[in-house]
């Protein structure tokens, strides 16, 4: 089951898994030969030295288009081969003309990620993709993929990272122990997308072909969610500047009701966020009606304690008319109780929002068992008495390490990288 905003695998867990599952995909793609480089190390000889031409904003695109002696429509057909073909290499940039694409190509490089691992769940439900960056740093990004469950079509959802590891702390988190790296740029944020987008397409088109899809659905990525590693309002600009480049009808073409940012609840960000006038979901990872039991798990409930952080959810939806989304990963005789579920529906009473219930895998260290079916469906309706809305969803692609920060640990860990 999912949730109707996005699909995402939650990232609880802080499972140290000691061994491969025999049941999924592994590929490496690129050798992992060395362990990602503190930002200010020098950029892995593997990456190119060129920078990345997805830094440029389609009006910084566009300056330099000209200043390169090209006319402006240029620019646009650079950027639709860019973002809406997902052209590997300028040379595959029919469009343009020959000396241009050989200057691009003196100047920029496209991608500014390198694959290094590429795992598909058992049931080919799931995919995730271990980058490494320029300077060594190593990020994740989900592919997940739904089948049309009655009231919805088919789609898949980029799950893509805003940061290279996260200061946050959550105890939860494998992302959370590895400490914060250092800001991913909006290129980096946006190639994410494009690269799950290129699977996404040729899957399409190959299911196209044994006639298992209609050509005009041929959809690639339909949902983004920035849930990956990092908190995105941590990384606030970057983040911003990467939903319009996805959101741009003439590239990707991300809805922005298909596009899902959560966060921890970082209060100035999301005052801010109200102001944007966009149309995206919002998530609040909450995963606990009190600030007790949050501060527990979470440390930036101290800074933003629960009430405050309710408070800018009532200011946010006020100002928006968005519905906001909370997610609450259930724990075992920790945050599971029908009490806690009524003290849940009292703090979120009257507030125009949906409950996601996850009830987590338990982990190999033996922190978290998982709360049952039925217990997860008695603390729905503690909430029902409230008027709270929700769902219970289940975790996604834990076979492949799906949460976030996970495969980028066992990465370090199996591989000595
Ligand atoms: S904010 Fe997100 S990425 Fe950072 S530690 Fe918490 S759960 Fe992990």
């Amino acid at each position: 089951m999912s949730c109707e905003y996005c699909e995402c695998p939650t990232y609880i867990s802080v499972a140290k898994l000691s061994f491969y599952p025999s049941n999924y995909l592994f590929s490496m793609t690129t050798p992992l030969s060395s362990a990602p480089e503190p930002a200010s190390a020098e950029a892995s000889e593997s990456a190119s030295a060129l920078p990345s031409i997805l830094e440029l904003s389609r009006d910084k695109l566009t300056s330099t288009i000209i200043e390169m002696g090209e006319k402006k429509f240029r620019a646009s057909q650079l950027w639709r081969s860019l973002y809406n073909e997902t052209a590997k290499s300028f040379d595959d940039m029919s469009t343009l003309s020959k000396p241009f694409r050989k200057s691009l190509s003196e100047s920029y490089s496209i991608s500014p990620l390198e694959e290094v691992m590429y795992l598909t769940s058992a049931d080919n439900s799931t995919s995730k993709s271990l980058y490494r960056l320029h300077d060594g740093e190593l990020i994740e990004s989900v592919l997940m993929r739904y089948e049309t469950d009655g009231h919805r079509r088919n789609r898949k959802t980029a799950c893509i990272s805003t940061q290279a590891g996260c200061a946050l702390g959550c105890t939860f988190c494998a992302t959370g122990q590895q400490g914060f790296r250092r800001n991913l740029t909006v290129g980096e944020i946006v190639a994410q997308v494009i690269e799950l987008q290129r699977i996404a397409i040729e899957e399409d088109k190959a299911q196209i072909a044994e006639g298992k899809r209609t050509k005009g659905e041929l959809q690639g990525v339909t949902n983004v969610v920035f849930m990956g590693m990092g908190e995105p309002l941590a990384n606030y600009n970057n983040v911003m500047a990467a939903i319009l480049v996805l959101n741009d009808g003439q590239g990707l073409n991300i809805g922005a009701r298909h596009i899902t940012l959560s966060t921890v609840g970082l209060v100035p960000q999301i005052l801010k966020l109200a102001d944007e006038e966009l149309q995206i979901n919002l998530a609040i990872s909450l995963h606990a009606p009190d600030n007790a039991t949050r501060s527990q798990t979470m440390p930036v409930n101290k800074r933003y304690p629960v009430e405050e952080l309710i408070r800018a959810c009532h200011k946010y939806a006020n100002k928006t008319k968005r519905r906001i989304f909370f997610e609450y990963v259930l724990l075992k005789d920790q945050n599971d109780s029908i009490e806690q579920a009524q003290k849940l529906g009292r703090l979120l009473n009257s507030l125009h929002c949906h409950v996601n219930l996850i009830p987590v895998n338990p982990t190999n260290d033996g922190l978290f068992d998982r709360t049952d079916l039925r217990a997860a469906k008695d603390f729905q309706g503690g909430l029902k008495q409230y008027g709270i809305p929700s769902t219970v969803r289940m975790e996604k692609g834990i076979d492949i390490n799906a949460g976030c920060g996970q495969l980028r640990e066992r990465a370090i860990d199996i591989l000595g990288a």
